[in-house]
């Protein structure tokens, strides 16, 4: 079990262990936001804000409301999907804390992706001790998403 927290402590997501991999995904946003993904799927990550649990796959997700103390960007939602379960294709809601803006979680908005509880969720690896992370190899991804 890895626990991540944001700078203030108000978020913290919990996974059951070491991602496969890590990503530096140098996509259009993510290299702005300098996160590094450990890619999980939603029913084993577990958000909790101040105390308050909710399993990510108990999200059945509305594009505008996050939940509480966390604070969203959307991107592309205005773009059609050019396919359906592909988290890569770019409808992502990607939360932040709302106190001290740390990019916690990516999570799926299409609607097969929001209930679906094996769909993919981004963990920012950033969040997590490093000593959690040892040994978990280090990937860069060029492709612009
Ligand atoms: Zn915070
Ligand atoms: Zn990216």
């Amino acid at each position: 079990m890895i626990t991540s927290s944001c700078h203030c402590g108000r978020v913290r997501i919990t996974v059951p262990g070491p991602p496969e991999f890590r990503n530096d995904c140098r996509c259009t946003v993510c290299y702005k936001y300098g996160a590094n993904w450990g890619y999980y799927i939603k029913k084993d990550v577990t958000i909790t804000i101040q105390g308050k649990e909710t399993s990510a796959a108990d999200l059945s997700f509305s594009k505008t409301t996050p939940l509480d103390g966390l604070d969203l960007y959307i991107r592309n939602i205005n773009a059609e999907p050019t396919t359906t379960g592909n988290a890569a294709r770019g409808h992502l809601a990607f939360n932040r804390c709302a106190h001290c803006g740390c990019m916690t979680h990516w999570i799926g908005i299409l609607p097969d992706q929001a209930v679906d509880p094996n769909a993919q969720v981004g963990v920012n690896t950033r969040l997590m001790d490093e000593a959690d992370l040892q040994g978990v190899e280090q990937r860069v991804s060029t492709e612009p998403l």
